[in-house]
This record gives C-alpha cells, sequence and structure tokens, in this order.
C-alpha cells in the first residue's frame, strides 16, 4: 500500500570494527596539534536513503571518505554540522556538555536543507560511544582540562547531479584533538606570542562587520549551522586577521544591530540609563540570523538561576556582584556606543564552544576603536563567574545534569 516504514537512527545497532594500527597520541599543544589538528583512531559513520532511511552505525578506523565527484554536497551545500567537545573532568571522567542539545540543533540545521533528521538521543549516544573508545587513549586520565572536539557531520551524497531534494546521505562524527584555546588571549603561546607572531593582550580585538559583508539575514539561514554560513564568512574573518583584529563582529540591518561575533554568540553588560539596573543583554533568536548556541543558551540560564539577585562567592575572594538582568533583544552599535559614551557599558564577552568565554575588550566600528572595560586587565567579573562555573560543571568540579559522564 506504499507506506513503508522507514529505518530511524538506532545507536543499539552499532557495529564495530577497531583498528589494528592505532597511532601515536600528540602531546597537549604540541606544534602537531597546532598543525594538525590530528583525529582520533576511530569515527562513526551512518548511511541514509529516501527508500530505506537509516542503516545500521559502524564505527571503523578513522579513514578517507569516498564521495562521487556528483556528490551532492560537493555542489549544493547540503551539508551541516556540529562542535562540542568531550573534557576530561578532574574526577578523572570523560562527559560531554549537553550533548542533546547540539545533536537537535543538528536535526534543525539538517532540515533547512532537506536533509534527514533523527532522535537526537541516538546520535548523543552515538558520540558517548565513540568517546568510550577513543577518550582513553586520546584524553588520558591525567590529562584533566583537556578536551577534545568532537564534530557531527550530516552531508548529501546523491550520485546523480542536479538541484534536488537529497535521496542519499550520509552522518559521521569525527573526534580532534584542538590546542586549549580556553585563555583570554586568544590561542596564546607560552612565550606571550600568539599563533600569528603578535604580541599577547588581553581581550579579544573585534571588526564590526561592512554593510557589504552580511553573514545572515531574516528568512536565510543564520539560525542553522550549515556549512554555507562559514565558506563565505571567511573574506571578512581573513580581512580582520590581516588587519590585527581576532573576529568579526557581525552587525545586520540598517541600524547596526549587533549579532554575533565570529563563531560565537556576542553579550554585553550594561546598566540601563532609565533604571540603573544591570543588564546582561545578548541579541535574540526570533529573527532566526544568529544560532542558537549551546554556551549563549547555558549563560543565559547559569545567570538567570545564579545572578538575579547578585552574588558573593562562598569563600569571600570573588568582589560582590551586583544582581543583573538577562535581557534578549535585539540592540544596535548605536546603543552600545551610547553606553560607552555615558560610562554605563560595563564588560562585553563572546560566548561558544571553541572560544568558551573570552572576554571583549575592543570593537573597532566606523573608523573608531571602542574600548571596552576588562576588570582587573583580563575580564569583566560577569564573564569571569559565569565562565568559572560553566567550566566546573565541564570538568566535573560541580555535579550538574548539563555535564553528562560518558
Ligand atoms: N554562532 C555561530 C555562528 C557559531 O558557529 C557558533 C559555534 N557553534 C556559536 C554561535 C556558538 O554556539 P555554541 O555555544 O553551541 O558553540
Amino acid at each position: 500500500n506504499g507506506t513503508t516504514t522507514l529505518a530511524e537512527l538506532d545507536a543499539s545497532q552499532l557495529k564495530t570494527t577497531r583498528t589494528p594500527t592505532p597511532r601515536p597520541v600528540p602531546a597537549p599543544n604540541s606544534p602537531e596539534v597546532y598543525a594538525q589538528r590530528t583525529c582520533t583512531d576511530h569515527m562513526i559513520t551512518a548511511s541514509w536513503t529516501a527508500a530505506q532511511g537509516w542503516a545500521a552505525p559502524e564505527l571503523k578506523p578513522y579513514g578517507p571518505l569516498s564521495l562521487m565527484p556528483t556528490a551532492s554536497c560537493l555542489h549544493y551545500a547540503t551539508e551541516c554540522f556540529e562542535g562540542l567537545k568531550l573534557y576530561r573532568g578532574v574526577d578523572g571522567r570523560l562527559r560531554l556538555f549537553r550533548p542533546t542539545r547540539n545533536c537537535a540543533r543538528m536535526c534543525t540545521s539538517a532540515a533547512r536543507i532537506s536533509l534527514p533528521g533523527f532522535a537526537p538521543e541516538e546520535l548523543a549516544k552515538l558520540i558517548a560511544r565513540l568517546a568510550a573508545v577513543d577518550g582513553p587513549r586520546w584524553l588520558p586520565k591525567d590529562r584533566s582540562g583537556q578536551f577534545l572536539y568532537v564534530r557531527p557531520t550530516l552531508i548529501a551524497n546523491d550520485q546523480t547531479l542536479g538541484v534536488q531534494k537529497p535521496k542519499e546521505a550520509l552522518l559521521f562524527v569525527i573526534f580532534a584533538l584542538f590546542p586549549n584555546m580556553d585563555v583570554s588571549i586568544p590561542a596564546a603561546l607560552p612565550n606571550g606570542t600568539t599563533t600569528d607572531g603578535t604580541a599577547a593582550r588581553p581581550g579579544l580585538k573585534l571588526l564590526a562587520s561592512r554593510d557589504d559583508m552580511v553573514r545572515a539575514w531574516p528568512g536565510g539561514f543564520g539560525y542553522a549551522k550549515v556549512g554555507a554560513n562559514y565558506g563565505p564568512s571567511l573574506l571578512a574573518q581573513g580581512e580582520a586577521r590581516a588587519a590585527g583584529f581576532d573576529q568579526i563582529l557581525w552587525l545586520f540591518g540598517q541600524d547596526s544591530a549587533v549579532t554575533e561575533a565570529g563563531a560565537s554568540n556576542f553579550f554585553v553588560v550594561w546598566r540601563t540609563a532609565e533604571s540603573g539596573r544591570l543588564q546582561l543583554v545578548t541579541a535574540p533568536l526570533d529573527d532566526r540570523i544568529i544560532l542558537d548556541g549551546v554556551t549563549r543558551r547555558s549563560v543565559i540560564e547559569l545567570a538567570q538561576q545564579r545572578l538575579a539577585n547578585g552574588y558573593k562567592a562562598a569563600d569571600g575572594d570573588e568582589e560582590l556582584l551586583e544582581p543583573i538582568d538577562v535581557v534578549e533583544r535585539r540592540f544596535t552599535m548605536l546603543d552600545v556606543l551610547a553606553a560607552a559614551e555615558e560610562g554605563r557599558l560595563v564588560e562585553a564577552f563572546a560566548a561558544g564552544t571553541a572560544f568558551f568565554i573570552a572576554p571583549v575588550g575592543l570593537v573597532h566600528f566606523r573608523g573608531r576603536d571602542l574600548d571596552i572595560p576588562l576588570a582587573k586587565g583580563e575580564s569583566g567579573p560577569y564573564a569571569r563567574v559565569i565562565k568559572g562555573w560553566l567550566k566546573a560543571i565541564m570538568y566535573g568540579e560541580e555535579q550538574h545534569e548539563w555535564g553528562v559522564v560518558v
């Protein structure tokens, strides 16, 4: 009667083939890690067809994919991906941070480019399985505070050329060793220089995007983590780097609404002109032009739960933090400039998996440098406190439902 049931993605059907030749694991932050971002010994793949649905996933030795030159993803950007981390905790356990959020976001991204969905928990289970196989050797117990970068990817690999809804797809998950960029100074090396040889200094330097370089627009796909959002951003990013900035601050519209910073969400802390209360402000999701960052969401939730009435650390060595209101709303560069001019700007930071919580020290906008306060020279107090909480959850100092032990 034409109603065939399509197979769901099912982690319990995983078929495992281990590599006979595991590779040496490079030392943390070694030149090899900077140069190559080496992947671990294994990967997971799962193929999908419109006729049958998901085949049984496989865990197998890391290696090249085989694709026809006609594969849809190579022509029509039918590709989406995720980025999360596997953390080695202070208690020696391996944790993922809110992995189901990434897996659910991957389904949202996939839907935007006509790729198939799946139950987010099944992908999370597959990631956990790969973590159990490669984690112990690539992230040994004595490397607490280190992480592996987890990259799930979904591509359409139809073999028939033509702009059409994909009928074949491949999901894969790889783990990579990344330099530890959890520092306020981007990619800082021990000798006080950065990877590009410039002098290290506190705080990210952001270059506000120009009107001829728009990352995302209403009705587009800025909310989706599709490869098509990233390739075209490299031109602006390259110009920013060449001019001595760390990242682009992506603006949108004639009124220069502030959206995101590089591949991170962006927060400011300011005092309102009206009430004098502190606000933690970030762009809203409802325009669908920014990514629903897992870090963004976590910052918002922690600030709502732990900062609404102010904060004083139990050991008393943190300064007393004033109560702060979290506000998700459209705001513009003119709002930020006004706050700065009137002495109401308190701090700004970028928030995302890659650079974690990174204080922002400067924004260059329309020919002028806007200096952003960095208390104690390194980070504003709110960024520091929130970062500390998140780090404690990721590395298991605080037992919390967001830190999922694998
Ligand atoms: N915005 C963009 C455009 C990104 O690519 C990312 C990284 N995924 C983020 C924000 C931050 O998201 P998350 O906190 O989930 O890493």
